[in-house]
Formats: C-alpha cells, structure tokens, sequence
C-alpha cells in the first residue's frame, strides 16, 4: 500500500499509485457497506470535523456517513450560522476548532486555494470538500471508482466531460486524474464555458456534441453552475438544452455501451435529459453516489494511519 500524503488537498499531489490505493480499499468499503453490519473501527477514537461553507448534500452526507461508519466522532460545524458571520476570518475559525483537537477537517469553502491556506495552520489532517473552482478531489475519486468497476479498467478509455468545464471544479479534478491514469479525455461545450488557457490540459476540445461524444466509454455531464456566473454565459436554457443537453439522440453517437454519469445536483431538462439519467442500463448516477461513501471511507482511513504514525514518531523522538 502506498500513500504518503498528510491531507488530500487535491488530486495534483497525488501519484497514480496512490490513486490505485485509495480505490483499492474503496473497493473493500463497498463490500462492507453493502453488508447489514457496516461498522469498521479504522477510526475510532478520532474527531472528525465537517466545515461547509457552501451548501452541500451529497458531500456532506457521505463525509459525515463515511466517519461514522468507521467509529470516529462526527460533528458539523454549521458554518452559515457561525461566527463567521460575525466577521472572523477563515484562519481564527480553523485555530478555534484546531484548539478542539480534531484529527481530520473535512472542509468545502467557496474560495479557491481556502482549503490549502487552512491546512497550514492546523495540526490534523484536512479533506478538501471543494474550494472554488480548484479541486473536489473525492469527487474524481468516487467518478473514477465508478468507471473502474463499470468498465473494469481505469486507463486507455475515451472520456467525454461536458458542459460547464470553466466553472467547475469538479472538471478540474477529474481531467487531473484522468490524465495521470492515462485516458483520453475530450471537452465538449460552448466556447464560453470553456476555461482559459485549456491547451495546457493535454486534452482535445469540441463545441458540437455529437462530434464530441463520438465513441466515447463515457460521458461525464456536469451541471451549469450559475452561483459562479458573473455575466451571460448562455443565450437561454433552452437554446442549451438543445445544443448541449444530453438526450437519447446525442447518446447515440458515443460507444453502444457507454456510461453516463453526472457529479449532482442535476438540472433536469437543462444539461440532461430525465429519462437518460434514470436509464438504468446506461446512467452510473445512483452509482456515483454509493461510491462516494466508500472512497471516502478510504481516504479518511488512509490519512488517519498517516497522523498516527506521523504522532508515533513525534513522541518516539521527543
Ligand atoms: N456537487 C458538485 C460540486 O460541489 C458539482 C456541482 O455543484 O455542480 O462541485
């Protein structure tokens, strides 16, 4: 088993090995989850702290699911409510609660690059949950344990991520990822959907679906995240429906046996058509999320053996 790191900040730090070992004991959560007794006790005794600074479900349920379910003390800060309404800032909050001694910070902010900053002062181990529109490293995560059992492998497959890529950091992780398992990944949306700078990514880009979606394993969809609009992106909803809205016809034209997924919350009718994501002999969706639990389960696991052995060594020395 290799993984070496102290926090899972993003998928750029990781090694492809690393990668293969998260998903490989992911793989042992999901047969634990599907049992009537599902308690581990990987990590009892721990604190683990959930601090979302932006809605969430299906993140924060699975973080908060995947610590209990391994014996550790759950507790979610609601930070809405918090005193960072009353003008502290991000550093005085994570000193506060690191003065609680926690031992892993499950922490989603709204600002690219807050998750690092806080790791920096804190002594546990911190999840990135989703900062901006950096990484939401279990996300790819969950995707890529999704496509690894759904295709039985996780390289040398053609992937189609569509629609939003400029404001999603969901895109970023998973295009990270995808590369360093060796996949070709292909973006397919509207020119003004797609980051600046995309050349860097080593991928190939579409505006037309169809020519997109050409034999592709799978089509990744991802929702039109309006919160971080700051002008017209799109004519109308409608126009993008039509354009790039994923339906039975555009289906069509990727592999006969192509999956399709999508991260949530989804816009029905708008990046994907009702029907197509409740086909259940093409959409992996209900997948994803079953996934999402064990791979976090994984990561927590594997990071909680890093901070004791990490603290056996400091008292060793001291
Ligand atoms: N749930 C994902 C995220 O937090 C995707 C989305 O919101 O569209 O980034």
């Amino acid at each position: 088993m290799t993984f070496t790191q102290r926090h899972l900040l993003g998928i750029e730090p990781l090694h492809p090995t690393e990668i293969t070992t998260i998903l490989d004991l992911a793989d042992d959560y999901v047969r634990l989850n599907r049992q009537p007794q599902k308690h581990g006790d990987a990590l009892a005794g721990l604190t683990q702290i959930n601090m979302f600074f932006e809605n969430s479900t299906r993140t924060q349920a699975s973080f908060e699911l995947a610590g209990q379910r391994l014996g550790a003390d759950v507790m979610n800060m609601a930070m809405q409510a918090s005193s960072i309404k009353k003008g502290e800032t991000l550093i005085d909050t994570a000193l506060t609660l690191n003065a609680m001694h926690p031992d892993l910070l499950v922490v989603r902010h709204p600002h690219s690059g807050a998750v690092d900053l806080l790791a920096q002062k804190v002594n546990c181990a911190v999840l990135n949950a989703g900062d901006g529109k950096h990484e939401h490293p279990t996300q790819a995560l969950l995707d890529a344990l999704t496509i690894r059992r759904a295709k039985g492998r996780l390289h040398r497959l053609n992937i189609a991520i569509c629609g939003d890529i400029a404001h999603s950091r969901v895109a970023r992780s998973n295009i990270i990822l995808l590369g360093k398992m060796e996949n070709r990944v292909r973006l397919v949306g509207p020119p003004t959907l797609l980051p600046a700078g995309i050349g860097e990514f080593g991928v190939e880009v579409y505006d037309d679906m169809r020519e997109g979606l050409k034999d592709v394993d799978v089509v990744m969809m991802l929702r039109l995240q309006r919160e971080r609009m700051d002008g017209g992106f799109i004519p109308s909803e409608r126009e993008y429906y039509h354009r790039y809205g994923l339906d039975a016809e555009k289906l069509s034209h990727a592999k006969p046996d192509a999956i399709v997924m999508h991260p949530g919350p989804m816009n029905r009718g708008v990046e994907i058509d009702g029907e197509i994501a409740d086909d259940i002999n093409r959409s992996v969706i209900q997948e994803q999320v079953e996934m999402g639990v064990a791979v976090r389960m994984a990561a927590m696991d594997l990071l909680a053996r890093n901070l004791r052995a990490a603290r056996e060594t400091r008292e060793v020395m001291a």
